[in-house]
């Protein structure tokens, strides 16, 4: 018997996933749904802990090839000014998007924070002040190669992968079988990928299964205006935004992008990891939506660290609805804080499930907003934390087809079809 295609098989593990996880949470103390959670935590571990182990050595391996390939022909230069151009532009707007929703839909009215006492009380956020949140993240860019590699320090690794990859070309025919070796290790990361991927279906349908089958309904009703609020907004950037970006900029249509890119959108939904995505969307980048391997190489796995639209945008939007909660209307000068706070904490956040909310506590406190408050924003970022992941790992996909235009295309006078 033949079977369907891979994302045929992956959309119906998906939805027998969620079905599965709705009827469970009908019924939450039934012998059956504590089996059948136990076995769906084990097929979705199973699933991330693969792609977790091919992600180390296809990361370093794809950005050494694809950056001594772009300084082999000069075009390192146009391609980072593109790249991180790119990253601001579409980081700013999220941020904007954010505060306009939270302006004009003002989710949190009518709630105060008294309301959460019960949560709030017990809650001790972690706190990091600003100035060592940015000595941390500078001191953690340069570091003991081994060590990053064996502690899959993703922002690191890519470091010492840009200054190789320059090596490499700086010495010329003397490293020639070393570039090879590095070019065969990303193809049999590559392969691996490929083989991985076959259990997709499974593992999806096992973490949405949990996914649904452990929500607190009770938050989800009382928070469900800011729910609705920050997930409509992150849809809208992603669906309309930024495939609006790349039609006018590339002129590739929204259906034949998210036709290519759907797997990575996926994974990155139910695994709420743009890191634990990259092999999926190094994939999707470079075989179904044809960016050059030297391209998509270099811009996923750096915006998988430092390009976070929908992390921005939450935190803009999140930070306005704690204020409400407390009783404080941010004037412009505050909100400006909360832009600039925002944009650091997406760029310096490993992408990683809910990573965002350590830095929603950095944005709270730089306009002395209460940071307790993230005990109310907990409960429910499993949740957030889907869309807000697969527009992340979006961005990345969307920078490589757009770079690949602007910095190489034009310069060679073609065209992305
Ligand atoms: N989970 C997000 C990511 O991996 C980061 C976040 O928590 O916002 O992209």
């Amino acid at each position: 018997m033949k079977l369907p295609s891979l994302n045929t098989q992956i959309l119906i593990g998906c939805l027998l996933g969620v079905t599965a996880g709705l009827w469970l949470s009908q019924a939450p103390g039934a012998a059956h749904a504590a089996t059948t959670l136990y076995g769906a935590k084990l097929l979705g571990n199973l699933f991330l802990d693969l792609l977790r182990m091919v992600l180390v050595p296809l990361v370093f391996a794809s950005i050494v090839t694809g950056v001594a390939a772009l300084a082999a022909h000069q075009r390192m230069h146009r391609v980072w000014v593109t790249t991180l151009l790119f990253f601001l532009a579409t980081t700013t707007l999220a941020i904007l998007i954010g505060f306009g929703a939270a302006n004009l839909f003002r989710p949190g009215e009518g709630l105060h924070l008294a309301m959460f006492a019960e949560a709030t009380q017990h809650y001790q956020a972690r706190q990091m002040p600003l100035p060592d949140y940015i000595a941390q993240f500078l001191r953690g860019l340069f570091q003991n190669p081994f060590k990053a590699l064996a502690g899959g320090d993703i922002l690191a690794i890519v470091v010492i992968a840009l200054f190789l990859g320059v090596a490499l070309v700086v010495g010329g025919e003397r490293f020639r079988t070393l570039r090879r070796l590095f070019e065969e290790l990303l193809e049999l990361c590559l392969t691996v990928v490929g083989w991985i991927m076959r259990l997709a279906p499974l593992g999806l349908a096992a973490l949405l299964l949990q996914l649904v089958a452990t929500q607190q309904l009770d938050l989800l009703e009382s928070l469900g205006h800011f729910i609705a609020v920050v997930t409509g907004t992150t849809l809208f950037h992603g669906i309309v935004v930024l495939p609006g970006i790349l039609w006018l900029l590339t002129g590739m249509t929204p259906w034949r992008f998210f036709k290519g890119a759907r797997e990575a959108l996926i994974t990155a939904f139910a695994t709420s990891s743009s890191s634990a995505t990259m092999p999926v969307t190094l994939r999707c980048t470079e075989q179904h939506l044809h960016v050059k391997k030297e391209i998509a190489g270099f811009v996923v796995p750096l915006g998988a660290t430092v390009n976070m639209d929908g992390t921005a945008l939450y935190e803009a939007a999140a930070a306005l609805f704690v204020a409400r909660l407390a009783g404080i209307e941010l004037d412009l000068a505050s909100q400006l804080i909360v832009f600039f706070v925002a944009m650091l904490g997406a760029i310096g956040a490993p992408g990683i499930p809910s990573v965002g909310m350590l830095s929603m506590v950095l944005v709270l406190e730089s306009v002395g907003l209460p940071s307790e408050a993230i005990a109310i924003l907990l409960p429910i970022d499993r949740l957030l934390d889907t869309t807000r992941t697969a527009v992340n790992v979006e961005g990345d996909m969307i920078g490589s087809l757009i770079v690949q235009k602007l910095a190489v295309d034009r310069e060679n006078g073609s065209k992305i079809g």
